[in-house]
């Protein structure tokens, strides 16, 4: 039945506007991933339901006259299109070819003869004074998906975060509710159009851990549906500001630290930044530059519930200059027997 099919937009992972190749694209990825012959046991079964499933959307979004059909009345396309026909023959003789829009009331007494039939199968989800509660929603139609990008900061993906987000939608003009024109002329307000964008206004919450370039679901927040159908959902394309010190890498925060030779050479006690305050670490002595420093449980929360490390990148810097006395003890180093630090080099350099 029509209500458990899913929206083939949602089989495909694209959206509402996505282009022919993004649908092709789209396809073959998710074709590749389902087919039944790269599956066993269980899982073929069920790999065979989504590769029909995942066909059967292709079939349609493929095809621009299909997939227009479907835009305007869901999975029973073929039906209505068949139906639309049949009441255009019908009609034609005795209504001088009025045609029959969808949505619209036809309980005038036409169409008695085989209309009833149609009626029954069609009736449309709102109407209650045949019984609203009829297992056959008929042509209700789904709102559109409406798509907006959200941008966010790291700390916001810490933490999660409440957004207001304002959509502009089209509503019919109320001044020539929606036809466009006035008195004979176009209509003053909408310019001929019949429609006038309304903006909205709506608070969407965006789990923490959200990863860039995510789209974010929020189910019946897109256009309403007509004729009882409904709402489309809306999705949230989810952009993360890159930030100057804290590096994302999953759910784990890479930091370059710069230290000092001597904080590496003797360890130290630093003061170092983390996505809330500040934290003390400890350089071990003896540290040497491109050592990680891991604060465990410090990074941004992961699908499982838990949280992404912060690695600290040591750096060994020196001063932008010297003083006399930095001078002194570094000349003090130098006259000190140290082995040649480029010994490994040359002997590998002498092999190549
Ligand atoms: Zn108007």
């Amino acid at each position: 039945m029509a209500t458990t099919e899913r929206d083939y937009y949602a089989v495909l992972g694209v959206s509402r506007t996505a282009t022919p190749d993004e649908i092709k694209k789209a396809y073959r990825r998710l074709a590749r991933q389902y087919h039944p012959d790269l599956h066993s046991g269980a899982k073929k079964a069920e790999m065979e339901k989504k590769f029909k499933e995942l066909n059967q959307a292709n079939e349609v979004l493929e095809d621009p006259d299909k997939r227009k059909k479907y835009d305007r009345y869901g999975h029973r396309w073929q039906e209505a299109e068949a139906y639309e026909k049949a009441r255009e023959q019908a009609g034609a003789g005795q209504r001088g070819g009025a045609g029959f829009h969808w949505g619209q009331e036809s309980a005038q007494g036409e169409g008695q003869d085989f209309g009833d039939f149609f009626e029954n199968i069609f009736r449309r989800g709102t109407d209650t004074r045949r019984g609203g509660g009829s297992p056959f929603e008929g042509f209700a139609i789904q709102g559109e998906d409406l798509e907006t990008t959200v941008r966010l900061t790291l700390r916001e993906v810490l933490t999660g975060v409440s957004r207001r987000v304002q959509l502009s939608e089209p509503i019919p003009c109320p001044t020539c509710g929606g036809t466009g024109r006035q008195r004979g002329r176009l209509c003053p307000t909408c310019g001929g159009t019949g429609s006038r964008a309304e903006l909205r206004t709506i608070d969407v919450k965006i789990p923490a851990g959200v990863l860039d370039g995510t789209r974010v679901r929020v189910a019946g927040k897109g256009a309403p549906g007509h004729n009882g159908g409904k709402p489309g959902d809306l999705y949230l394309l989810v952009q993360i500001d890159p930030h100057a010190v804290f590096q994302r890498q999953g759910s784990d925060i890479l930091v370059q630290l710069p230290v000092w030779p001597w904080e590496a050479a003797l360890g130290a006690d630093v003061l170092v930044p983390t996505l809330t305050d500040p934290v003390r670490v400890k350089v071990p002595p003896g540290s040497r530059a491109g050592a990680k420093l891991r604060l465990k449980a410090k990074g941004l929360p992961t699908a499982t519930g838990g949280r992404g490390d912060l690695f600290f990148t040591l750096q060994i810097v020196m001063p932008p200059s010297l003083s006399d006395e930095d001078r002194k003890l570094y000349e003090e180093l130098a006259r000190a027997p140290h082995p040649d630090p480029r010994v490994e080099l040359l002997r590998t350099a002498g092999r190549a």
